[in-house]
């Protein structure tokens, strides 16, 4: 049960104890007793609590795990103003984990700061049956004794104006993430506490009904879950005892047989595609490199080849260099010669043209004579 001081969740827990008949582990309760009691424990506490603080989680911690392992508390409890804040809330996470026993609900009963400053000032409380009453909208009949049992009322100590005000904010500041903390983990559940007890009563068992189905449900379901696997196993032993082959040479066959099988049939795994491509391409890659290398080789002879045939060439055309000179000498001779040749012919006819004319005319004087 989550609640700020005064919101009526101590009220609650009273009605749920003698309804599901689980007890009801308060803190403040326990501790107010040690108090009343001034066992060191209690003294300890006392301090804190006139002053409206927390009491250290050492010596709460060390009460709720003394409580809940109590016989009374084996079937369930109902945890009243604890956990106050998230290491008490994780502490108790563990402590029921140990125990395996989970937290079902989370129950915040939430109430306006007006609504709980009224309360906490008018509050009375009888000191022989816990009956609680408020001087202002829920008075005892005859002021300071119990309707119930007639026993004596009492005014908390700690239910003075400045102490509440302490209380309220260490609500705020410790608690609330306690509620958000459940809220997380998926147990919370909330309710306002305003109204008639009886009333806030009825919403709170609709929720604790709820939680119980939801409980009785998975529960049912785990049961489904393990029966279908306890089923499942049996079928697979069933299975694997009718394989199994009677004669040791059979079943040799029958090895020898998924051997070749796997031979031949066996798809290769995907790993070793992986390898196989990997050394396909290097070796490609190898293979390109020795053509590339070879082909290196073969035109570095080439070169020299070529070097051989350049120096060759070079020597040509040094001689080359040379001899186009000569030829052109040789060239100019012919020429010279043509020209002689040309003029030769030429002067040849002019000269025999010359004789034949002078034998002509050396003939006509010859027949005028
Ligand atoms: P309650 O009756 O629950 O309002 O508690 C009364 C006082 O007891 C509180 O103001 C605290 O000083 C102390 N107390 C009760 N429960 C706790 C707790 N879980 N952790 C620390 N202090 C507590």
């Amino acid at each position: 049960m989550l609640g700020a001081p005064g919101s009526g969740k101590g009220t609650q827990a009273k009605l749920l104890v003698e309804k599901y008949k689980l007890p009801q582990i308060s803190t403040g309760d326990m501790l107010r007793e040690a108090v009343a009691e001034a066992t060191p424990l209690g003294r300890q506490a006392k301090v804190s609590m006139d002053a409206g603080q927390l009491v250290s989680d050492e010596i709460v911690l060390a009460i709720i795990q003394e409580r809940v392992t109590r016989p009374d508390a084996r079937k369930g409890f109902i945890l009243d103003g604890f956990p106050r804040n998230l290491q008490q809330a994780e502490a108790l996470d563990q402590l029921l984990t140990s125990l395996g026993r989970p937290l079902n609900l989370s129950l915040l009963v939430a109430v306006d700061v007006d609504a709980l400053i009224q309360r906490l000032v008018g509050r009375r409380t009888c000191l022989s049956c816990g009956q609680m009453y408020n001087v202002y909208y829920a008075p005892p009949h005859i002021e300071g004794r119990c309707d119930e049992c007639g026993g004596r009322l009492r005014h908390r100590a700690d239910d003075n104006e400045e102490t509440i005000g302490n209380r309220l904010r260490v609500f705020e500041t410790h608690t609330l993430p306690v509620v958000e903390y459940y809220k997380e983990h998926g147990t919370l559940r909330t309710l306002q506490g305003v109204g008639e007890i009886s009333d806030i009563f009825k919403a709170v068992t609709k929720v604790v009904e709820d939680v119980k189905s939801n409980l009785k449900n998975e529960t049912r379901t785990d049961a489904i879950r393990a029966a279908f696997a306890k089923h499942r196993a049996s079928k697979a032993e069933k299975a694997a005892a009718e394989k199994k082959p009677a004669k040791k040479s059979a079943r040799k066959a029958v090895k020898k047989a998924a051997a070749k099988k796997t031979v031949k049939k066996k798809p290769v795994p995907k790993k070793k595609v992986v390898a196989k491509k990997k050394v396909a391409a290097k070796k490609k890659v190898v293979a390109k490199k020795k053509v590339a290398a070879k082909k290196t080789l073969s035109k570095k002879p080439a070169s020299k080849k070529k070097t051989a045939a350049k120096k060759a060439v070079k020597k040509t055309l040094a001689r080359n260099k040379v001899a186009p000179k000569k030829k052109t000498a040789a060239k100019k001779t012919v020429k010279k010669a043509a020209a002689r040749n040309k003029v030769a012919p030429k002067k040849k006819t002019a000269a025999k043209k010359k004789v034949a004319a002078k034998k002509t005319a050396r003939k006509t004087a010859r027949k005028k004579r």
